[in-house]
């Protein structure tokens, strides 16, 4: 009965985590249901090495188009993954999806470089490189071609057991990634703590390197910090030729983004892959 104000706080807690189980026990059947149905699928954004011009690789970047809703921001549907304990099953469909994809298209047979996106929350479960070898021997592609973006949406809060589930991925050969430097959670601990082999600059930063030259200090630093650390940088979010032009002249090694290829299928560029872009004139400096 909610006649006393005593009670009323209690009852409420109950009403309200009994209403949020059965909001996620629903999400969780919807996002396994876009799963096996294919609405859940992966497109492929081109990496391009800066000073030779050609293209290496390419990201792995979810996206959900639910026969009701249209198409749902990754952002949005990422968090949820989260949020309800789905993350694990998306990292594997993207996995299955992805590796499959490149290791059965002409690409195999070249040197070209996938990424993956791993949400940072997975380097708490220890079952990841134990799932991703599992992929992998389904899906016949070297792990040295393959590198992982870890996206910390929050906070890492082990980084013993981080460090653990990092150390056997990078035992198969895959490379790890920081992504989203310099916004949000990711910061200079994780990158202190943890092994990366490359730091991907954010958004945030590469967009204003033309206009801005506190952006382009920021940038630069970051440029020389990944040669010091003698690790890769990519560039994310390049719009425009010039700053193409800024990230060669400060020696960023490889750059992402709409100017150089918008997300798409496998098939839309695979035949890009061996040769240069037309549209990649650099200016010389
Ligand atoms: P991200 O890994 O930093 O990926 C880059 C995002 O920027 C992508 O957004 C991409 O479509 C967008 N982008 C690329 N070039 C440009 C550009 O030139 N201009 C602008 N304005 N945007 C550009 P998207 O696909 O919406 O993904 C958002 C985020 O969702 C990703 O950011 C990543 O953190 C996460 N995500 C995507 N796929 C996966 C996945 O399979 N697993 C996990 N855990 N996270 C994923
Ligand atoms: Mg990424
Ligand atoms: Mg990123
Ligand atoms: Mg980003």
């Amino acid at each position: 009965e909610r006649t006393t104000e005593a009670h009323t706080p209690v009852l409420l807690a109950c009403e309200s985590s009994q209403a949020d189980r059965l909001w996620n026990v629903s999400l969780q059947a919807k996002i396994d249901q876009a799963l096996r149905s294919g609405e859940i699928y992966v497109v492929y954004q081109p990496q391009f090495d800066i000073l030779s011009g050609t293209m290496f690789g390419a990201e792995a970047l979810v996206r959900w188009n639910d026969r009701e809703r249209g198409h749902i921001s990754p952002a949005y549907f990422i968090e949820q993954c989260e949020q309800v304990g789905r993350m694990d099953a998306l990292t594997k469909k993207v996995f299955e999806d992805a590796i499959g994809a490149v290791a059965t298209s002409p690409l195999a047979a070249t040197d070209f470089q996938l990424s993956i996106n791993v949400s940072a929350i997975l380097l708490h479960d220890l079952r990841v490189a134990a799932m991703l070898s599992e992929v992998l021997s389904r899906c016949p592609f070297p792990a040295r071609r393959l590198t992982l973006e870890i996206t910390e949406t929050s906070r890492i809060s082990d980084y013993d057991t981080a460090r653990l589930v990092m150390d056997r991925l990078r035992a198969l050969g895959v490379r790890l990634s920081i992504d989203d430097f310099g916004v949000g959670a990711t910061s200079m601990e994780t990158l202190l703590l943890l092994p990366f082999d490359e730091l991907k600059i954010d958004r945030m930063f590469v967009s204003r390197v033309r206009d801005s030259a506190k952006a382009r200090c920021i940038v630069e630093s970051l440029v020389k910090l990944g040669s010091d650390l003698r690790i890769t940088t990519v560039a994310e979010g390049v719009e425009d030729a010039a700053t193409l032009s800024t990230l060669k002249e400060i020696r960023c090694d490889a750059a992402q983004g709409y100017f150089l290829g918008r997300p798409n299928t496998l098939d839309s560029f695979a035949n890009l892959a061996t040769s240069h872009l037309p549209s990649l004139h650099l200016r010389q400096n």
